[in-house]
This record gives C-alpha cells, sequence and structure tokens, in this order.
C-alpha cells in the first residue's frame, strides 16, 4: 500500500510502499524532545532506497549518544521536522510519523530513551522499552546491506 507525507506548508513531499517499513518508534531523548517541541518523536525506520522524497530539505546535524552524526532534515519555509539519519548509516531513514497523510495504520514496536521521558509523556505501557538508545542501527545494518 503506498503511503504519503508532506511537512506542514507542503514544499516537502515524500512517498514509500507500507511494506517497506522496517519498524516504528517513539524516542524520549532530549534532542527529539526539543527538535519537536513535543515529549517524544516518533519515527519510521524504512531503507533509503524505498523512500521518495521530492522537494529540498535543509539539515540541522548534531552528535548521537552513541557518538553518531545525526542529521535531522527540515522544511526551511515551515520548519516542519521531516525525515532525519544517522551520517554513518545513510542506507537507513527515520520519517517523522506526524508527517504522514494517514497514519492510521502504524504500529510501533519501541520507546527509546525512557531515561529522559517525562512524566506528561510517559513511555506507552506495554510496550517494549529501551533506557537509552538500543543501537538498532547496528543490527539493522546487515539487514539493509542485504536489501
Ligand atoms: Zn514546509
Ligand atoms: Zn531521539
Amino acid at each position: 500500500m503506498k503511503q504519503s507525507g508532506s511537512c506542514q506548508c507542503g514544499l516537502i513531499t515524500y512517498h514509500f510502499n507500507q511494506e517497506d517499513v522496517l519498524s516504528a518508534h517513539h524516542c524520549h531523548c532530549k534532542d527529539c524532545q526539543r527538535s519537536t517541541g513535543c515529549g517524544k518523536a516518533t519515527i519510521l525506520y524504512i531503507p533509503s532506497k524505498k523512500l521518495t522524497i521530492e522537494g529540498d530539505l535543509k539539515f540541522y546535524e548534531s552528535k548521537g549518544s552513541m557518538g553518531s552524526t545525526i542529521k535531522r532534515g527540515f522544511c526551511g519555509n515551515c520548519g516542519s521536522g521531516v525525515m532525519s539519519y544517522a551520517k554513518e548509516l545513510p542506507m537507513l531513514k527515520f520519517i517523522k510519523a506526524g508527517t504522514l497523510d494517514d497514519s492510521s495504520w502504524l504500529k510501533i514496536d519501541s520507546s527509546f530513551f525512557s531515561n529522559s521521558a517525562e512524566e506528561w509523556n510517559a513511555p506507552v505501557k506495554d510496550l517494549k522499552c529501551y533506557e537509552g538508545n538500543p543501537d538498532m542501527l547496528s543490527s539493522l545494518k546487515n539487514v539493509i546491506k542485504s536489501l
């Protein structure tokens, strides 16, 4: 099933096939809190090859907890955070779930960084929960390489 999304003003759009989504997560890290202005970011993991983005994203670069460099892509016009990735693993992209045109189908697999989650936006009960970064990137590396 084809899925699509966009930033708030519509200058950035993207699409992909739902079957190509690897997993979905809530991230409660402080950087996600600051960049979204919310208690957490909700992200979808998708192989870069399977994602088509139209429009020019701007990127803000910062250091991730595992020493990686995180590039957060946003619309230069409306400021919506749309997609991010780790510079060391460019073959995997993280889409911000709130930018999907329809996100009703989304199933979340786990929460990251419960150690910096706030009580007013606590990790969802009964969901697998990691205190920090579960380092899924290195385990996903092989999966992605085989695609
Ligand atoms: Zn925009
Ligand atoms: Zn985060």
